[in-house]
């Protein structure tokens, strides 16, 4: 045992010493290379403008674009928004050939759930609670992006949100601190691999977004006021990025919002007090889409000022705003900056570089042949299947509806029922969207001879002129994967009597509705998040047929689903579950998958309770067990205070008992450890996968505590009639949180873990901390 030990001493000993080495290597190297640079050059390194070029190609001439004569004069550090391994190459050829000292670029780009092959939204990703499967959605991300050219991708996005108008949400892993934390950790993992090292082949530097705590933006709208006290900000939204640093992390990017009156691209306090010095971060910082130039809208400085302010509080490089190309030299002249400050920041830079090994080989991430055999390989895409059977969540399924049967004549309505291309759902610029596999293909397919399928439209997506027209202009840009369609080619009654006429002569409707890709995502907050008016008529109406019907969810957000819950028998939310959506929806409705995602943010009744999440505090005046006679309570009066579906909820095919939870010991000391255990049991007919919830509450704490908080889960899987024993071990860490000194402690006192199957259904066990 003491040999063992002294041997792995030595080991690590070894290893900090050849870090230090590679760091010193590194240091001079970039010292060197930097006492060669002008000040205009040191400049061009922070600039990062965006390419506008989608779409794969060689170059045609041999002129340089406006573009490459700027890379050549060693204005540029980075480019974002290129496709395509040979246009890659040709741009970095101009960088290490045309440049005076001949530094490689970095290439950027929002991979955010897959690159060529499309995985599930992050939203729907966080719903499979599955670690092991994000980090390799996140592997094949890095992969097919990394041969194609790209070094450097602007994802985990891990903001918390909580607001369900938000249509971001779509982009993070939902509501909860400590989950949100656990996958930013997988996907970090995935993208620069697990020892972090960025210069292997098919690793990439990841960017962590979008700091801090745009998800909390008020009402849900896009870029709005963020307003929070400093406890709140440490004990919940801060964990996911403090996480990713903590895995490793390359760099971060400065978030759009404010926070406490100070855009989060010139907050010292978030950039370099807490991400810096608190976490020891060492890479580096960038803003966000004109993140430097929009602060002269929050009003507080011109271009030049706002710039120097940025760079001030930490930002090291500068997104498509060329402020700091066209302003950093004069501040620096006017004492506004220092030289040191434009030398840290580029050090970054060229760290960063370094550390990708592109001063090695600059063309390392480019490999054309692998390029043209590996993205969207099927058996990519075959992972992508398995990795979207484990993110959709059973809502609804009375009787029994589910699974069906394959056979029969099967009606697909809805106009989300043959939408190859939304599949893919928000961000998924470089994916294949038009060869996604529909619900009805994959239902066509999975049918084969033993069935019918028959698919109609049955209404447009939404009627709302307003919601339209927004939706027709969206961001005033077309590019693959966000295409913006006519949204009205038939008339309505039209529509319906034809999905009507199918109804009725099918045995059972699936109706697919929701929201399409272009409805989540940036820029795509609602103030009413539900299924919209003409498909909810739509399903009305062939729910009255008497038909049994399945309501097939897509959304990027959570959804008002009250009327649907009290009237359809079973809801399937699919979420955008990528490029083979069709294929695995089918096999959740066939039961070829039993179905096992649960949710990461809680669904509301109606939109006045948004925000509403499981891990809130308790009031002086909280509602009692029975909410219907609360009065002078914490309430409505129009409507209940619990959500429609809570925060872990999802359903099986098949059935799970849990037992009474067991503590080792009753008590535990600052140093000890407790065992928490529960048995679980499959008493269903089918083997399945079930997601285990450990939950704590602090009863008795100096500042108030949420009345529940996650702090540990597992996913099982039993066989038909299978136990098992499933333990969690506590330490005082688990209980401890930022008091209102902001100092992390723990506190001796009672606490209450629960352990259930979600965040409402728990079981409870008493603990003492001495
Ligand atoms: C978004 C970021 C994204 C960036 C580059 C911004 O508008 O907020 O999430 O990474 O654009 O595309």
């Amino acid at each position: 045992m003491k040999r063992q030990y002294l041997l792995i001493v030595v080991f690590l000993g070894a290893l900090l010493h050849v870090n230090a080495q590679t760091d010193k290597q590194m240091d001079s190297f970039i010292s060197k290379l930097m006492s060669q640079m002008t000040l205009e050059e040191k400049i061009g390194q922070l600039n990062l403008p965006v390419s506008n070029v989608f779409v794969a190609g060689e170059r045609k001439t041999n002129e340089m674009s406006p573009l490459e004569q700027r890379i050549a004069k060693g204005e540029i550090g980075g480019l974002f928004g290129m496709k395509g391994s040979k246009q890659i190459r040709d741009i970095q050829k101009t960088a290490v050939e045309k440049s005076r000292l001949h530094i490689p670029l970095l290439f950027g780009l929002d991979v955010i759930h897959g690159y060529e092959t499309t995985f599930p939204i992050p939203l729907a990703l966080a719903s499979s609670w599955n670690m092991e499967l994000i980090e390799r959605e996140a592997r094949i991300s890095a992969t097919e992006a990394s041969i194609d050219g790209i070094n450097w991708v602007f994802s985990p996005m891990v903001d918390l949100c909580r607001d369900a108008r938000w249509g971001r949400i779509a982009e993070g892993p939902g509501e909860d601190p400590f989950l949100g934390g656990e996958i930013a950790k997988a996907l970090v993992r995935g993208y620069q691999g697990r020892n972090n090292d960025f210069s292997v082949e098919n690793t990439l530097m990841a960017c962590v977004k979008h700091y801090a705590l745009y998800g909390a933006s008020e009402a849900g709208r896009d870029y709005n006021t963020v307003d929070m006290s400093r406890q709140r900000m440490m004990n919940e939204y801060m964990l996911p990025y403090k996480a990713a640093c903590e895995q490793g992390a390359g760099s971060y990017m400065a978030s759009f919002n404010e926070f406490e009156g100070i855009p989060a691209t010139a907050n010292k306090y978030l950039l370099d007090d807490i991400l810096r010095k608190q976490w020891g971060f060492k890479g580096f910082i960038v803003s966000d889409y004109t993140g430097i130039s929009e602060m002269v809208n929050h009003g507080i400085g011109d271009l030049k000022t706002v710039s120097a302010r940025a760079l001030d509080a930490g930002i090291d490089m500068d997104m498509v705003s060329e402020g700091f190309t066209s302003t950093l030299k004069q501040s620096l002249a006017e004492g506004k900056i220092t030289q040191a400050h434009i030398d840290q920041a580029c050090r970054r830079i060229l760290e960063a570089k370094y550390k990708l090994g592109l001063f090695t080989d600059p063309f390392k991430f480019c490999n054309d042949d692998r390029a043209s055999k590996e993205l969207f390989s099927p058996a990519n895409r075959a992972i992508s299947k398995e990795v979207a059977d484990e993110c959709q969540v059973l809502l609804k399924n009375e009787n029994n509806l589910l699974p069906l049967h394959k056979n029969g004549r099967i009606a697909v309505i809805g106009p989300l029922g043959d939408a190859s291309s939304d599949m893919p759902g928000c961000w998924s610029i470089t994916g294949k969207a038009d060869q996604s596999v529909s619900l009805y293909q994959g239902i066509k397919a999975a049918l084969g001879v033993n069935g019918t399928v028959v698919y109609a439209k049955g209404s447009d997506l939404v009627a709302d002129s307003l919601l339209e027209t927004k939706l027709n202009g969206m961001m005033g840009f077309v590019i693959p994967g966000m295409s913006v369609k006519k949204v009205h080619d038939r008339s309505p009654e039209d529509l319906l009597r034809e999905a009507l006429e199918l109804a009725q002569n099918s045995d059972v409707v699936i109706a697919a509705l929701g929201e399409n890709a272009n409805m989540n995502g940036e820029g795509a907050s609602r103030s009413v998040p539900d299924i919209p008016g003409p498909q909810a008529e739509l399903l009305k109406s062939l729910v009255a047929t008497g038909k049994p019907v399945i309501l097939v969810i897509f959304t990027g957000r959570p959804l008002i689903l009250s009327w649907e819950d009290a009237h359809v028998p079973a809801i399937l939310n699919a979420w955008f579950p990528g490029s083979e959506a069709g294929t695995s929806i089918a096999g959740i409705l066939f039961g070829d998958v039993n179905p096992s995602g649960k949710l990461t943010t809680t669904f509301p009744r109606n939109a006045g309770q948004i925000p509403i999440f499981y891990n809130h505090k308790n009031t002086g005046r909280p509602h009692g067990e029975n909410e219907l006679y609360s009065r002078f309570r914490s309430n409505y009066l129009d409507v209940l205070n619990s959500p429609l579906y809570p925060f872990g909820y999802g359903l099986s095919y098949t059935k799970f008992e849990y037992g009474d939870v067991a503590l080792s010991a009753a008590e535990m000391t600052t140093s000890g450890k407790v065992t928490a255990s529960v048995r679980v049991k499959n008493s269903g007919s089918r083997d399945g996968k079930e997601i285990v919830q450990l939950y704590i509450r602090d009863i008795y704490s100096t500042s108030t505590r949420p009345v529940k908080e996650l702090k540990a889960f597992r996913k099982i899987f039993l066989k038909a009639g299978e136990s098992m024993d499933v333990s969690f071990d506590l330490t005082a860490d688990d209980l401890k949180y930022y008091n209102h000194e902001l100092d992390y402690v723990c506190e001796p006192g009672d606490f209450e873990i629960l352990i259930g199957p979600n965040s409402r259904d728990v079981k409870v066990a008493k603990l003492t901390l001495k």
